[in-house]
């Protein structure tokens, strides 16, 4: 971490990479930043970078959503700089209210083994709300406008920095994963299926001269923006043909997720049951509104089978 360096893109606008990539927004007297890190000793160590760096005041952080690797260093940062907190109305409800994140997640009272940092990050209090039509000026010039980017969560935005020397950015959140992301993982997560593979189609719309997803390489190129945005709707094909492929007989949750951590090779421990559970649960949601899966019930249980 000690090693990277904030990316500078336009005069104003930097990146710093990590697991989750940080936007630097530098104002004449502070700094805004795009997401806080994983939590407060992930923040300390990004806090450390900036002072290096730039030596300015955080002003701001704008949390493109309240999932804990997003908003997971708020607390450090709004303790120490008494700094606002921008994001939408209902991601600052998950962001006052941090257990309402495994609770969705599990879709009941959540136990321990889900109570972690990786799910519930500390709790802290959206200064500002915004939505597509807010808009921030700075004091050097430098325009934030805010684009909705719902499907990976709830309330999800994108944060599209026009600077002064008319260079653009955004900062796409988890809209839209990064080419090795999906390499790797093959199943991210998504609450509503539909509605991420809409934004997909909104974000290739947008002309920018860098994208940044949250996890991922700067993209700049609208070419380059959609052979990543094509991988994001493969990875959803995929494992939506499995899907229906088991589900030729009818199927038991339970057993659909056990075929897919076979298949995908995924590691069994209660977190990935419950996040790739959910995962797997909002792609049947989705195949069963698009009529290609039907819902069985019978003798208490709950079977799903391709129509
Ligand atoms: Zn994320």
């Amino acid at each position: 971490m000690n090693k990277i360096m904030p990316i500078r893109l336009s005069k104003s606008v930097y990146c710093l990479l990590d697991h989750t990539n940080i936007g630097i927004i530098e104002d004449v007297d502070y700094l805004i930043l795009v997401d806080s890190g994983l939590n407060s000793e992930n923040a300390s160590e990004i806090d450390k970078l900036i002072q290096t760096n730039f030596n300015k005041k955080i002003g701001a952080i704008i949390n493109t959503h309240s999932n804990a690797d997003h908003a997971g260093g708020n607390k450090y940062f709004s303790e120490k700089y008494n700094c606002k907190i921008y994001t939408t109305p209902k991601e600052s409800a998950f962001l006052e209210n941090p257990y309402l994140e495994s609770a969705l997640i599990w879709g009941a009272h959540p136990f321990d083994k889900i109570r972690t940092s990786y799910f519930e990050c500390e709790k802290s209090i959206a200064t500002d709300l915004v939505n597509e039509n807010s808009q921030i000026k700075l004091n050097n010039g430098t325009i934030i406008k805010f684009i909705s980017l719902p499907g990976h969560f709830i309330d999800m935005i994108g944060i599209f920095i026009s600077d002064i020397d008319e260079k653009n950015t955004i900062f796409l959140g988890d809209s839209i994963f990064g080419a090795q992301m999906i390499t790797k993982y093959n199943i991210s997560y998504m609450i509503n299926v539909s509605e991420f593979k809409n934004t997909l189609d909104k974000i290739i719309k947008i002309n920018s001269d860098f994208y940044i997803p949250s996890h991922g390489t700067i993209i700049t190129s609208k070419e380059e923006l959609m052979r990543v945005a094509k991988m994001n709707k493969n990875e959803i094909d995929k494992i939506q043909n499995y899907l229906l492929f088991i589900c030729s007989t009818p199927m038991q949750f339970d057993d659909i997720l056990a075929n897919v951590f076979n298949e995908y090779h995924i590691r069994t421990t209660a977190s990935q049951i419950v996040l790739i559970g959910s995962t797997i649960k909002n792609h049947l949601t989705d195949l069963y509104c698009n009529k290609k899966l039907e819902m069985i019930c019978n003798d208490g249980r709950m079977f799903w089978k391709k129509i």
